[in-house]
């Protein structure tokens, strides 16, 4: 580029015959825009005549034929500069997805043998244990035999150091900062929380936004449009009112590079790269320009209850046994529990204090929205709510103590209930007033839960609206009862679920918003926009960095269409030159090449301070 202009200066300045000045020209032009010469005649040859290169190689090609000597040189130039631009800000943008991508671990440091062997984290099988170094990062998903620190700030964009010790799950991607620690590999590479979010953000650009789908084919019918009012301003005013030819066709050369739909083409994609990149350094995975576009219109949001707006996390309150001891009832729950990843299953066997005998343990079947059914010491025992009860015919009773509720019935008889009690999310109601600020007209929460219990939840987060009872497949359909009422057709409906029997809402809604991903796949694949942390807040930031990315796309077309159509009508006119066409057109790429950087920043912007609530929240 810098040689090219240096030549054209040269071209300049030597004083020069009639016909050596274009031979000196030609060599900065060809220096310049040979890339753009070439492309638009392979392009021809390809069958795909009208893009911005023949406009420019037409433009060009003109000017010369007609002169205009430095003016050619000067269009591919700036067009040269415009695309450095361009490459600095994808540049920049890359940087910051790269960042992310240095969860990638490059090895593991697997026990085999007694000995300790370093191989790629590819070859580690599920059930092997690993050993990971302070201040390395965890390669696998696994369990911790020992305790520990980690830094999960590259997964979750929090940067508050998390407490783990024997028996925790850890995921791969965060770094050991405390003592050495072997951990028993749960699950191989390939399906580990790294490897999935590295496949979904390296993915996300294929999923393109309404806009850029409007760009695309914006650009199809604009540029032969653009080419064929240029041939009628050259041709027509000469022929029919018998003007003066080489001024005309001057015009049409100004109105061909004006008219150069670069800004937009580069600039859109530029901004919702950025966008995307933005948001999963603050620990929020768009799994596409299409989800980050819907989330800027979201209207409505509905909510799980349980792990969503509540901690998930529940402590046992009150065991009411009938016709057996407390710890008989605590026990066989305990064993019907161990094997569901439910929360209420984790804290009633965390509610338990005695050995969880395995052996005792026979078939075991979830039920989503009701409970657990299983086969102990050969006795059929059921665990969870009052439909469940209904359906083993078991004589159950409502509880006077507040709480979600688990019934426990052995053979069809009832033997008592447990009652535990959740935690609402210190935030919740900070996020729910904030999405309202954002412009959500209208909350929901659906949940399996008890309506008491629902409707306690709604008033201290400020919800509007609670549908209490529901199974999974009637959460689904209330999602779609809700898509069908919408007031305004281009409102957006987000439902947000932590995908502990609700993968199949996330993925019906129109945006489907996972929260506390770290370690849970249902959720990483149904859902089209990821929360790495449980933390609600993220659900505004996630809003507002979509808005301020759309605000920027729209900032850049609408400039680009009015500078350019200014600068035609002048041109058609007969009031502009070769040059304003060229900074029309360069100037506009570079303005919008450098407002869609912006993009990349919004999510800087009025962070969340690093606080972390979780297993010390109390503290
Ligand atoms: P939410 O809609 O609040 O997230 P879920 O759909 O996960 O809740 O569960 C709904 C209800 O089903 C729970 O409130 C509980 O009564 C019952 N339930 C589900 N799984 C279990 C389980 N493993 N043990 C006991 N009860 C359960
Ligand atoms: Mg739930």
């Amino acid at each position: 580029m810098a040689l090219s202009a240096a030549l054209l200066v040269a071209a300049c300045l030597i004083p020069a015959g009639k016909w050596v000045k274009p031979a000196l020209f030609i060599v900065p032009y060809a220096a310049a825009g040979y890339e753009v010469l070439w492309e638009a005649a392979r392009n021809i040859f390809h069958g795909k005549v009208f893009d911005e290169n023949f406009l420019m190689a037409l433009a060009t090609i003109g000017a010369f034929a007609t002169g205009q000597y430095p003016e050619a040189v000067a269009v591919m130039l700036f067009y040269d500069l415009g695309e450095f631009f361009e490459d600095v800000a994808v540049g920049r943008s890359r940087k910051s997805i790269a960042e992310l991508m240095n969860i990638k671990p490059d090895h593991a440091r697997v026990l085999r043998g007694g000995k300790e062997i370093t191989v790629p984290p590819e070859q580690v099988a599920a059930g092997e244990t690993i050993v990971v170094r302070p201040g390395e990062k965890i390669p696998l998903d696994g369990v911790a035999c020992g305790s520990t620190s980690v830094d999960t700030s590259a997964l979750t964009g929090e940067s508050a150091p998390r407490d783990v010790s024997e028996g925790d799950n850890v995921v791969s991607g965060s770094v050991n900062l405390g003592a050495l620690i072997r951990i028993k590999v749960s699950s191989v590479y390939g399906e580990s929380t790294v490897a999935k979010i590295l496949d979904l953000v390296e993915n996300s650009a294929s999923k393109k936004a309404r806009t850029e789908n409007f760009i695309t084919r914006f650009a199809r019918y604009y540029t032969p449009c653009v080419v064929g009012a240029a041939a009628l301003l050259a041709l027509v005013p000469p022929l029919v009112f018998a003007q003066n030819f080489s001024d005309w066709f001057g015009r049409a050369l100004i109105f061909l590079v004006v008219s150069c739909p670069c800004a937009l083409v580069i600039s859109v994609p530029l901004s919702f790269f950025g966008g995307i990149g933005g948001a999963s350094r603050a620990g929020i995975l768009i799994k596409g320009s299409n989800y980050l576009e819907a989330l800027s219109k979201v209207d409505t949001v509905v909510f799980d209850k349980t792990g969503t707006l509540t901690r998930g996390s529940f402590a046992v309150t009150a065991v009411h046994p009938h016709d057996i001891s407390k710890a008989e009832l605590l026990d066989i729950a305990a064993l019907a529990e161990s094997f569901s990843n439910h929360p209420i299953a984790a804290s009633i066997v965390r509610g338990h204090s005695g050995h969880i005998d395995k052996d005792r343990i026979g078939e075991i079947t979830e039920l989503p929205g009701l409970g657990v059914q299983a086969t102990i010491d050969g006795r059929t025992v059921c665990a969870g709510n009052g439909k469940l009860m209904d359906k083993t015919g078991a004589q159950w009773h409502e509880c006077h103590i507040p709480g979600t509720v688990v019934h426990i019935s052995v053979n069809g008889e009832y033997c008592g209930h447990i009652v535990i009690s959740d935690e609402i999310k210190p935030d919740a109601a900070e996020a729910i007033s904030e999405l309202r600020k954002q412009g959500v007209g209208r909350t929901v929460m659906l949940t399996g839960d008890a309506q008491a219990v629902a409707e306690e939840v709604a008033a201290q987060t400020g919800i509007d609206e609670v549908h209490a009872g529901l199974l999974p497949g009637g959460k689904v359909d209330d999602v779609e009862r809700l898509l069908k009422d919408k007031k305004d057709p281009k409102a957006e409906l987000a439902f947000v679920g932590d995908g502990i029997n609700d993968a199949p809402v996330l993925s019906r809604a129109d945006v489907g918003i996972a929260m506390g991903a770290l370690g849970s796949d249902a959720a990483i694949e149904a859902a089209d926009v990821v929360l790495m942390d449980d933390r609600l807040t993220k659900l505004p930031d996630a809003m507002r960095i979509s808005k301020k990315t759309m605000a920027i796309v729209r900032q850049n077309i609408v400039m680009a269409l009015a500078v350019k159509a200014v600068v035609l009508v002048l041109g058609a006119l007969g009031l502009a030159n070769m040059w304003m066409a060229v900074f029309a057109d360069v100037g506009v790429t570079i303005l919008a090449v450098l407002n869609a950087t912006r993009a990349l920043g919004a999510a800087k912007k009025g962070a969340l301070p690093a606080c972390r609530y979780g297993d010390k929240a109390a503290a």
